[in-house]
């Protein structure tokens, strides 16, 4: 039988997979999308209406089963009961870590990836972040800069959708967005004492959300229903399910092979290309070969760059596309969880109605106008106003029926502020194969080696005092500042590993997502980052992505590739 050569292999069909199989199909090539978990039918596998009395633990979740099968995973604040299902089965999927340095490592393994279970929060870099490691002399200078990606953060907003406010802050660019989601009462109250107390330096505004606030692109607008992290049976945030991977099979030129779990590039030294991939077939085990003209890696950070590390050739015995030395390095994760609550006073008459699918945001302060003594860098708060509700209970003191009765009774406005600092590129940090641990599928697993530096935790105290001031000013009483020890991978947030840069002797990718060792091979998920910013990261892995597509087949049609 003749051997079929696709046009284009994507592996992975998460965030980043989703948007590349969609751009290639739409620029005419046959693709081929290997997707190593389960296919997912949103009217079977969507959950986000059981209400709690429909689940068996009262959405406590089968914590035995857990402990066994998801002992890492459980770990993440959006696992519960019903949607446990689109999160990895750690024992199928194991690594390891360095003695003494957690680090929690959070994916779906399904078609849709983890664009079925993330938080839509979504931000575009500004040039304070494409220039940051140039300025401070810190891993490499990025191949890019904000006018090389604005377009493409313009082209994937409106396709996705992001909902939010222009606000025209230079560190955090506005976006093309839909409406703005309203804020709540006691979030409005804090943003006005913000704006009075420290004009010029801080500023609140509504999340910027791939969350649809008005009917688009044959989407419905979000009912606020409220548990994002189960689906969307309405389409109305945005996942490679509801968006790009339809948008990619009405081109017809789609295939997507669920169950494959890919193994390794093959690699063909008198070309200098990648001709295949390997393939274990998920349930049969059989190893199968599949063969394109191009390849994008979309297996998301720590995976595409274990597919690499495990692609060794004569010339690349340290892993495909590494002659720079740097693939698994500067790995990066959002240090998170410096941050305050507090009670804000009054407005007792009024409630919010629905289930907001959003909160605010407080953009980067520090290090923008001024330079801060203790660290570089910064960091957003993200959080939220509410009304205290049935989890007051424990706070409360009573007995008896009144004390039932006062638990049906909404409780206080309060406010949150839960920060999310960047992390500086480090070489120290890094993922190699692990000599004797491998996967369900026989493939060797990773072993990670990550720690937060003394910035990292400069940057969380410093959390913990600004949101306090914030709650202060707008005059809330019982605050609570707190500093989180959370172990680097829980913001789930991971990136770096395969490095763009200049120069292939520093950086894997060049500033195309293009391996500088292999021509016709792109890395466009989170592994291809230099820094790490301080905003939620996918935003700006769509749009490297699209852009990333729109080179390789203009330079397929030009016969470079
Ligand atoms: C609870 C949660 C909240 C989040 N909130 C936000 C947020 O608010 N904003 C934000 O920007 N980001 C957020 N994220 C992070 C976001 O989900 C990721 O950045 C994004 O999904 C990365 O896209 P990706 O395509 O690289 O990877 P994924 O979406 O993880 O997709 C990777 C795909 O590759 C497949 N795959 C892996 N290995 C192989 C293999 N060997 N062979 C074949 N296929 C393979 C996987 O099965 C998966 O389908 C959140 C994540 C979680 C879990
Ligand atoms: S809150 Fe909105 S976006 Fe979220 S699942 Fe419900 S309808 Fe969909």
């Amino acid at each position: 039988m003749p051997v079929k050569t696709y046009d284009a292999i994507v592996i992975g069909s998460g965030i980043t997979g989703g948007w590349a199989a969609k751009e290639l199909t739409e620029k005419g090539l046959e693709t081929l999308v290997l997707e190593a978990g389960r296919p997912i039918e949103p009217n079977k596998d969507y959950v986000e209406h059981v209400p709690v009395w429909q689940k068996k633990f009262r959405d406590m979740g089968d914590r035995n089963r857990f402990n066994r099968e998801q002992p890492v995973q459980q770990k993440c604040g959006a696992l519960d009961e019903v949607n446990s299902k689109f999160f990895v089965n750690d024992q199928q999927n194991p690594y390891t870590t360095a003695v003494n340095k957690p680090f929690l490592w959070i994916r779906g393994r399904q078609v849709g990836g983890r664009s079925i279970i993330w938080g839509r929060q979504s931000y575009r870099w500004s040039d304070l972040d494409f220039e940051a490691n140039q300025r401070e002399g810190l891993g490499v200078d990025w191949p890019i800069r904000y006018q090389d990606i604005a377009p493409w953060y313009d082209y994937v907003e409106d396709f996705a959708g992001i909902s939010g406010q222009a606000e025209g802050l230079p560190q955090l660019p506005d976006g093309k967005f839909l409406p703005p989601m309203e804020m709540t009462c006691s979030e409005l109250i804090v943003k006005d004492a913000i704006a009075k107390y420290f004009p010029g330096e801080r500023m609140m505004t509504i999340g910027r959300s791939a969350v649809l606030t008005r009917p688009h692109r044959g989407r419905a607008a979000c009912h606020y229903c409220g548990p994002c992290d189960h689906g969307c049976i309405t389409k109305s945030y945005f996942s490679s399910l509801n968006s790009t991977l339809p948008a990619a099979l009405a081109t017809g030129k789609l295939t997507i092979r669920p169950h494959s779990v890919v193994h390794s590039l093959i690699y063909d030294s008198a070309s200098r290309k990648v001709t295949g991939v390997r393939v274990i077939d998920g349930q049969s085990r059989a190893a199968l070969e599949f063969h394109g003209r191009i390849v994008f890696l979309n297996a998301s950070t720590l995976e595409s760059t274990r597919i690499l590390l495990n692609s060794t050739t004569p010339e690349f015995p340290n892993g495909l596309a590494n002659s720079s030395g740097q693939l698994g390095h500067n790995l990066m994760d959002h240090t998170m969880g410096g941050g305050a609550t507090g009670r804000i006073p009054g407005n007792e008459d009024k409630i919010s109605t629905g289930r907001r699918p959003n909160g605010i945001y407080v953009p980067r302060f520090r290090n923008v106008k001024t330079k801060h003594p203790n660290f570089l860098r910064g960091y957003g708060f993200q959080g939220g106003g509410y009304r205290q509700w049935w989890e007051r209970g424990s706070d409360l003191a009573g007995f008896g029926p009144e004390f039932k009765h006062t638990l049906t009774r909404p409780g206080p406005w309060m406010m949150d502020f839960y920060g999310f600092g960047e992390c500086l590129p480090n070489p120290d940090n890094f993922a190699e194969l692990d000599k004797e641990v491998k996967d369900e599928w026989g493939i060797p697993a990773l072993k990670i080696n990550c720690a937060w530096s003394d910035n990292e935790r400069a940057l969380l105290k410093d959390m913990s005092i600004t949101a306090a001031e914030m709650l202060a000013a707008a005059g809330a009483r019982d605050i609570m500042p707190f500093v989180e020890d959370n172990p680097p991978g829980l913001t789930i947030h991971e990136m770096g590993t395969a490095r763009m840069g200049r120069d292939p002797k520093t950086s894997v990718l060049n500033g195309n997502n293009q391996a500088h060792d292999a021509k016709n091979l792109f890395v466009t998920d989170g592994a291809c980052m230099a820094s790490s910013s301080c905003v939620n990261p996918s935003l700006t892995y769509m749009a490297l992505t699209a852009r990333a597509c729109d080179f390789a087949v203009a330079s397929m049609k030009k016969g470079e590739l």
